[in-house]
Order: structure tokens, then C-alpha cells, then sequence
């Protein structure tokens, strides 16, 4: 399995749920997959889907689930300690791990060498941390929901991209009905 499938096969169990997620092509894809009014999709800011989804999460008490990548993880390390010591139990962290920078043309990085997400994450003070396979993706996702505790599930996968589309939408109106789900 390739990220898109990870995101076609949680989209039933994220949709009802505040979602943010990482630039480039995650964002197209879950975009052509399963657009929301709940998904923000990032246009920007490299590395910050954690944080962002973080600070959203201390904001306001709906549930909020920041999808992220393993490159942008590494781009941003900072965010594992950050998140660790600001525990709410209405965050969960996704990194999909395929091992590669995919939205650069997939080069490798190191979570597919010697670097493990999940073990740095716990070395940071994580709690709550699982690493699954790609097919056991969404179960986790629900387990984590039903749990009330925040979490951070690192999902194996395969390198690869399918081919979609920019997205089209204007940035301040992906803001706006964002905006409008978090305030229901
Ligand atoms: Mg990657």
C-alpha cells in the first residue's frame, strides 16, 4: 500500500473529525479522495501539519487529527518534544511513513533508513505511541478516537504517488469553511 491508499481507507473515519494536513502532494490526494469542509489543507509552512494540528487542538475541544509525513517530521523535530510536553487528549498525530520525501520527486529519508519515528517520538516523552502497517491504519485511527488519549501513530507504507491534481481551491476559502466547521 502507498499513502493514497492509507488516506482512501481512513477517510470514512476521519471525515466527521477537524483534519489538517501536510503540504504538497498528501493534500492533493486527500483532496481528490475525499474533500471536506474539515480538512485544512496546507499550501505552506513545510513540517508545521504537527503543529498546526497541535495548537488547534489546545484552541478548542473538538477532536483534531494532523496528518503528517515522515519527511516533514524530520523537517521539523522540534514538534515531537513540543507535543509531548502539551499533552491534549483531543490530538492525534498520523505520520505516514513511506521513507520518502514524496512530494520532491521521492527521495529517500532516513525514517526508511536507521531513523525510527515512532522510537524518537517515545525517546521525546510521547506517550501513546503505535507504529502499524499501512493496513491496519484505519483500526488505529478509531482505537486512538475511542481512547480519548492523545496519540501518535506512525503508518508503514510503500513509496509512491498517484497523479492528481493541484488544488484548485482558493486558499482563503479552504480558511473560511475550515473556519466555519471548527466553530459548529
Ligand atoms: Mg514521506
Amino acid at each position: 500500500m502507498i499513502r493514497s491508499d492509507i488516506l482512501e481507507s481512513i477517510a470514512p473515519v476521519i471525515r466527521d473529525h477537524l483534519v489538517v494536513c501536510n503540504i504538497g502532494l498528501p493534500s492533493q490526494e486527500l483532496f481528490a479522495l475525499d474533500d471536506q469542509p474539515s480538512n485544512f489543507y496546507m499550501l505552506g509552512t513545510m513540517g508545521l501539519s504537527s503543529s498546526i494540528g497541535l495548537g488547534l487542538s489546545i484552541a478548542q475541544s473538538k477532536k483534531v487529527i494532523a496528518i503528517d509525513g515522515d519527511g516533514s517530521v524530520l523537517t521539523n523535530f522540534g514538534t515531537l518534544p513540543t507535543i509531548a510536553n502539551n499533552v491534549r487528549d483531543n490530538f492525534i498525530l498520523l505520520i505516514i511513513d513511506n521513507g520518502s520525501y514524496g512530494s520532491t520527486g521521492d527521495q529517500p529519508t532516513y525514517a526508511g533508513l536507521k531513523t525510527s519515528l515512532a522510537s524518537v517520538a517515545e525517546a521525546c516523552g510521547c506517550e501513546n505511541v503505535v507504529e502499524c502497517s499501512a493496513e491496519n491504519t484505519a483500526d488505529e485511527i478509531q482505537n486512538a478516537l475511542n481512547s480519548n488519549q492523545m496519540t501518535i501513530i506512525v503508518a508503514k507504507c510503500e513509496s509512491g504517488n498517484i497523479p492528481v491534481e493541484v488544488i484548485e481551491m482558493n486558499p482563503v476559502l479552504i480558511r473560511e469553511r475550515f473556519m466555519a466547521e471548527v466553530r459548529k
